[in-house]
């Protein structure tokens, strides 16, 4: 299936992916008691909160409403996709955020009724029997199963500071062994996709990212933890088309990291208004003035979310009055300065050495720095005027 021919159309791809879902029905179901309908609803969601949510996806995803039956039809055959998910060197952050909720959101009731064959956190064995289970689901599902990996996978000589189980694999050779039979691959959060945490400055692990371990395509949904909204709609994506979606020079999904935090920011208005937060609980802060000068990183974070928020959609940081710290960038531990201070004139590098997106960052960076020069003239200037007596 192609669906970046030009003479494709809605009626085509609808097509398409019914013709897929279709196919998805014929493979066998796990055996569970209950359907996901019967799921949502024991957890106090309507029929309509569940229709709501597939249209949120389907408009997410940048297909018109008229997708979103077939959305809803898609999830109940996403038990047929298996799904096997490792942790490397991490916080186990991502994979609490999405499944650990008290109140668990139709995003997470959804990564529940998935096929997850392996999953070291939330699987009761452990031992010789877990790394039983891993073979036979790899054994079992070869060339079918997506692929979902957490954290920094440790290499060269420091290789075995991350060694699993009763056999002493390294995750490197774990990753590498589950990779090579994988449909899909997706890293998920931060640390897999770039390292994060554990590659930070002097990475005494010589940590990586889950795509230096394998030559096989990697969808990288990072985020430190990425949304439930941007994992689960990665999932969807490839539930429907079957192939990798559109990806940026990071290997990020362009539906959910084209565009920068500080495009879609709630606080917008006042960067260009050059109304600022000069410091934490001042009358500023009160207002919702923007944090760029209490160290925002939203000007240079590509991410959704001001959009997808979290929690259920209730909140983001920004929202809640602390910055972005560009948790979804490579290497932002590094290269984003202190969390509490802007970047002010400095340009960072990311890992592809000035190639690629980082022509598109320094420049996206150089402009916003000059705008945010007279932003912060302007606001200057207002501030003089309105107190002429300071
Ligand atoms: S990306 Fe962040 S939340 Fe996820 S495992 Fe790494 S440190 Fe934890
Ligand atoms: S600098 Fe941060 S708070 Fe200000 S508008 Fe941009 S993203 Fe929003």
């Amino acid at each position: 299936m192609n669906i970046t021919k030009t003479d494709t159309t809605y009626d085509t791809l609808h097509k398409e992916f019914k013709e897929r879902i279709d196919k998805l029905k014929k493979l066998p179901q796990m055996d569970r008691k209950h359907s996901i309908e019967e799921i949502i609803e024991e957890n106090g969601f309507s029929r309509r909160d569940f229709m709501k949510w597939a249209g949120a996806i389907t408009a997410m995803l940048s297909l018109p409403s008229t997708f979103t039956p077939l959305m809803a039809e898609a999830v109940k055959v996403a038990d047929r996709l298996p799904i096997i998910w490792l942790h490397m060197a991490e916080c186990t952050g991502c994979t609490e955020s999405l499944l650990r909720s008290a109140n668990p959101s139709i995003d997470s009731l959804i990564f529940n009724h998935v096929s997850l064959e392996y999953q070291e956190t939330l699987m009761t064995a452990s031992g010789w029997q877990a790394e039983e289970n891993l073979e036979n689901a790899i054994e079992k599902y070869k060339g079918r199963y997506i692929l979902m990996v957490e954290g920094g996978i440790p290499s060269a000589d420091t290789e075995h500071y991350l060694t699993i189980g009763g056999h002493g694999h390294t995750g490197k050779e774990s990753a590498h062994h589950a990779s090579e039979h994988a449909a899909a691959i997706f890293a998920i959060g931060t640390c897999s996709a770039f390292g994060g945490v554990q590659a930070a400055a002097p990475n005494p692990s010589n940590a990586v990212a889950l795509s230096e371990i394998t030559s096989k395509p990697v969808i990288n949904v990072p985020g430190c933890p990425p949304s439930e909204k941007n994992i689960v709609g990665t999932l969807m994506h490839y539930l429907l088309y079957g192939t990798l979606p559109a990806l940026d020079v990071y290997n990020r999904p362009k539906w959910a990291y084209r565009l920068r935090i500080h495009d879609l920011c709630e606080r917008r208005g006042h960067f260009d208004a050059g109304e600022f937060v000069e410091q934490f609980g001042d009358e500023g802060a009160k207002d919702g003035f923007c944090l760029y000068k209490v160290g925002c990183k939203g000007p240079y974070t590509f991410n959704n979310c001001s959009k997808q928020k979290f929690n259920q959609g209730t909140s983001w940081p920004v929202q809640a009055g602390f910055g972005c710290i560009g948790c979804s960038e490579p290497n932002f531990w590094d290269t984003m300065g202190t969390v509490n201070e802007p970047l002010s004139n400095k340009l960072y590098h990311t890992t592809f050495g000035g190639l690629g997106a980082d022509a598109t960052a320094d420049r996206i960076g150089l402009s916003l720095l000059t705008a945010t020069a007279v932003g912060i003239a302007a606001h200057a200037a207002i501030s003089a005027y309105k107190n002429p007596k300071e």
